[in-house]
């Protein structure tokens, strides 16, 4: 008992947050907030935490309720109602965290009989401490590309205004219009303030079926957040786009491969002659694609046109895994791997969208699994990012595939990571060709 109090005095642990049924949110005296990996359940604790970090999100959770951890009893209890307010129902709470930072715990919760699917979020862990929210988060980029302090609306608006003089008739500047103003998206919006990295959307389909899949979801009960571009961009429109921040950004990268379209290797024919255009008038710039890496020999054409890096989607390195998630049609696992090895044998820069699940990306299996891919393919970064899919259907879904192991935790798996591969750098944006 002595040795506990001494350990909740140097490490303090974090007020539990909940909400209670007019969506209010508070901090929850006398309990502790609690972190989810699988089964694996964590205090929260202020040195495995950071302050929350700006621009991010709490939400709570319907249809569920909160595991919090008594500290006077040592154990974990499921809430059932609103000690304040018995007989009234009280929710989990959850951060969807700002780009840059990866969770390493999900709030933590049980579903009600009526649950359905989460929407298409991540559900990091959060509680309170002298003051402030913080979050289960470790930082893997510090640039402020996506930082909403510097996107302010009106400038996004006098951008779009300016770019409406430029392009007027230009349906891909439409398109961006809507993403930037209507979603919100960063991307977006950072075409018209001039800055990073600008979207070059251009494929209506997709040869996946991604169970969290932002821009297409049928019959699934679950809501796409954003809608697939539904028309084919003509390469001149991609080029005017790309050009124009080209030649106003330094250290410009513009992509193929955005959240609300199909995979830009379906649109290979409007991609490949406007790369070509691009390419025939600046060296300048990163041209990048973000893709599923489905069809190794069309992405060989793009790379011959000047495509410059290629970041390929994966929630797994184990074809199993990754068939339960990405359920493949008319591609197979191994073609992925063709296209990563096609990218390193043109020495182009390969980086991997990490999607990822405390509770499954940091099970010894995975954690084996993904030191064994990056020896075969020496790919150049990792970006992690968190997977937006609900944590416990996500969990059921790969423990139904093969087993797992007991987590070993996300810093433990990033730092191992690191270690075994130091040249391998992490992160979370696409880097220009300056940085590679
Ligand atoms: S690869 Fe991308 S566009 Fe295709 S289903 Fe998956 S998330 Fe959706």
């Amino acid at each position: 008992m002595a040795k506990k109090q001494s350990d909740l005095k140097t490490k303090p642990l974090l007020t539990a947050v909940v909400a209670n049924q007019a969506g209010e949110i508070f901090e929850l005296e006398g309990y502790a907030a609690v972190g989810m990996a699988d089964s694996l359940l964590s205090p929260l604790k202020a040195a495995n935490t950071r302050k929350i970090p700006y621009g991010s999100e709490l939400m709570y959770l319907p249809d569920r309720r909160p595991v919090l951890y008594n500290p006077a009893t040592g154990i974990y209890e499921t809430l059932k109602e609103n000690p304040y307010a018995p007989g009234e129902a009280i929710f989990p709470v959850a951060a969807f965290n700002s780009p840059g930072y990866v969770i390493t715990h999900i709030s933590a919760y049980r579903e009600t009989p009526s649950a359905g699917y989460l929407p298409l979020f991540s559900y990091g862990a959060v509680g309170w401490h002298q003051g402030n929210f913080r979050t289960a988060v470790i930082l893997v980029d510090p640039e402020p590309r996506q930082d909403l302090r510097q996107m302010k609306r009106e400038d996004v608006v006098a951008g779009v205004e300016k770019m409406r003089r430029q392009l007027p008739v230009n349906r891909l500047r439409e398109h961006l219009e809507k993403c930037a103003l209507q979603y919100g998206c960063p991307a977006g919006k950072n075409f018209f303030l001039g800055r990073y990295e600008a979207p070059l959307p251009t494929a209506g389909q997709c040869n996946a079926r991604c169970l969290g899949c932002l821009s297409l979801q049928k019959n699934t009960g679950i809501s796409h957040s954003q809608d697939r571009i539904a028309f084919t961009p003509t390469p001149q429109e991609i080029v005017q786009v790309a050009l124009t921040h080209i030649t106003r950004v330094k250290k410009s990268i513009v992509s193929f491969g955005q959240g609300c379209e199909g995979d830009p290797l379906l649109a290979a024919e409007v991609i490949e002659p406007a790369i070509r255009l691009v390419r025939s008038q600046t060296k300048d710039g990163t041209i990048n694609m973000n893709t599923n890496g489905s069809r190794p020999e069309v992405l060989a054409q793009l790379l011959e046109a000047g495509l410059d890096s290629v970041r390929i989607s994966l929630n797994t390195v184990r074809e199993k895994c990754y068939d339960a998630y990405f359920r493949p049609r008319g591609y197979r696992f191994a073609d992925v791997l063709r296209s990563i090895e096609t990218t390193l044998a043109r020495k182009k820069f390969v980086a991997i969208n990490y999607l990822n699940s405390p509770g499954f990306t940091d099970t010894p299996q995975e954690s084996d699994a993904l030191a064994g891919f990056l020896h075969k393919y020496p790919i150049h970064m990792i970006q992690w990012r968190n997977l937006n899919f609900d944590p416990i259907r996500y969990w059921k879904k790969m423990n139904a595939v093969t087993d797992h192991g007991e987590p070993i935790g996300m810093e433990n798996l990033l730092n191992g990571i690191q270690t075994r591969f130091p040249k391998l750098k992490f992160g979370y944006f696409n880097p220009p060709k300056e940085n590679f």
